[in-house]
């Protein structure tokens, strides 16, 4: 980025108590395969810097992709007359004591530069899976994709901030629809959720990328002989690939403090949570310990700072099942006067930040898988998520699975199809039973979690062992 960032914060006038420069640059390629024919090959670029000012206790934004001093001169005064003009109506009035004096650099860990990816090598190999997940002629329709982002972020303020942060992203997505008559299943690489991680070239392994291509395939089959799932109540297994959207339904979205303030009723919701809850709510069974962890290394959403220049740093939201924080920034925790979590985050120049989830992982237990299943009589494992329905307070969901066996004495048995189950989010949290270890333990993310009006469409990451529930409804059909 060629623009000096400092130099225009300098020279910019204006009468506001505190001003934000943040400049973000971001250059996007998809690649995507579809039956062995290249459907999207292409890169987009995005920049521009988004300017914040706090006057009369407001704060006011404004945008510009021109990066010239008049430009952004125009944008702040733009920011100011915004501020000023909601002053009167204010439901908080802010201090500087939300915007915290940040220094510091953050790049994400990759061992292959993407830019060492060759287009045509990509392509071929995408190819390659699309032929490798035709297993057989009952599989009609094959897809590959291949996505890569770069983001710079420069963040520079009138108190002394100066912060550089530079990521590295990639997300794949695999699959298939297999036909027999009337019976069509789908079958992915990680249900409607990419695999995506902060990383480099490296997660393009053709090996382990045709491995997983020729499993997708099989199992495809396999779904569309099997029977339907049953109607019944019983110990449901839930795989990580999986436990990552309970996780983000039923855990992330209830918790961000700006739903529970309201702010997020209009379009995406509120929450059966409570600001008095925190500190006292038992949100599931003592085995639940549930982090906010922006610090993990390749996981999707790992940063160093938030937007508003708070450091990311581990926390426990819930811990042995009790409610401690929540996803709030310090502007929704000087709101709320609850505890929160360096979350406040922009998907783009054009954007403010809100509050957000980064990396929500649920902690790993001591149980091996084996031991899961080996304990269980009667249940059901299912993997990968195919369809989620929750409503406005995150209160009651029911969720579709792609693929899932019979736990029948301890051992896995026959596939079922069409699986699906329903719970009421503290009751379900409540039947967690057994976590599974660190061996169990599962790493995705996805870049589409929307919120925010306008909409805002971020990146997160979830972590999850396999684990176990007892006493869940579960029933087939396309839920
Ligand atoms: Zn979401």
């Amino acid at each position: 980025m060629d623009f000096d960032l400092n130099r225009a914060l300098n020279v910019l006038q204006t009468d506001a108590d505190w001003i934000g420069l943040r400049q973000v640059s971001e250059t996007t390629t998809t690649r995507y395969v579809r039956d062995g024919h290249p459907q999207s090959n292409h890169r987009h670029q995005t920049q521009g810097i988004m300017v914040e000012v706090l006057a009369k206790g407001q704060f006011g934004y404004a945008a510009t992709n021109r990066l010239d001093q008049e430009s952004l001169q125009a944008a702040t005064d733009r920011a100011y007359a915004q501020a000023v003009a909601t002053a009167p109506w204010a439901v908080h009035s802010f201090t500087t004591a939300v915007r915290p004096r940040a220094v510091g650099q953050y790049q994400s860990p990759i061992q292959q530069p993407l830019e060492l990816i060759n287009v045509a090598d990509l392509m071929q190999l995408l190819t390659q899976v699309c032929a490798t997940l035709k297993v057989c002629e009952q599989i009609v329709k094959t897809t590959a994709l291949a996505q890569t982002v770069e983001t710079e972020h420069t963040f520079v303020s009138s108190n002394g901030s100066s912060v550089y942060q530079r990521f590295f992203s990639i997300n794949t997505d695999y699959g298939v629809t297999a036909q027999d008559g009337t019976v069509i299943q789908q079958r992915t690489d990680n249900g409607m959720f990419a695999r995506c991680y902060q990383a480099g070239a490296e997660v393009l392994d053709p090996q382990a990328v045709l491995d997983r291509a020729q499993r997708i395939g099989e199992q495809a089959i396999e779904l569309l002989s099997a029977p339907e799932c049953p109607t019944t109540t019983t110990t449901l297994v839930l795989a990580p690939d999986q436990m990552m959207l309970q996780i983000h339904e039923s855990v992330g979205h209830p918790l961000e403090l700006d739903r529970i303030l309201g702010d997020e009723r209009n379009y995406a919701g509120s929450s059966f949570v409570k600001l008095s809850d925190f500190g006292t709510l038992t949100y599931g069974s003592p085995l639940m310990n549930i982090t906010f962890d922006p610090t993990v290394p390749g996981e999707l959403a790992t940063y160093a700072f938030d937007d508003a220049g708070v450091p990311a740093t581990r926390e426990y939201l819930i811990q042995e099942g009790r409610l401690l924080r929540g996803l709030g920034s310090l502007e929704s925790q000087t709101r709320a006067g609850v505890p929160g979590v360096a979350n406040f985050r922009a998907t783009s120049w054009n954007r403010p930040p809100i509050d957000r989830m980064a990396n929500l992982n649920l902690e790993p237990g001591d149980t091996p898988f084996e031991e899961i299943i080996g304990s269980i009589e009667k249940g059901i494992y299912m993997e990968s998520n195919s369809s989620w329905s929750i409503d406005d307070y995150r209160n009651k969901f029911q969720f579709g699975c792609e693929y899932a066996r019979r736990i029948e004495d301890g051992q896995l048995t026959q596939t079922l199809r069409n699986p699906n189950y329903r719970g009421i989010t503290n009751q379900f949290w409540g039947n967690l039973v057994q976590v599974g270890d660190r061996s169990t333990l599962g790493m995705y993310g996805t870049p589409y979690c929307g919120k925010g009006e306008p909409n805002q469409c971020i990146r997160v990451g979830h972590a999850a062992p396999v684990c176990a529930f007892t006493d869940i409804e579960v029933f087939g059909g396309h839920g």
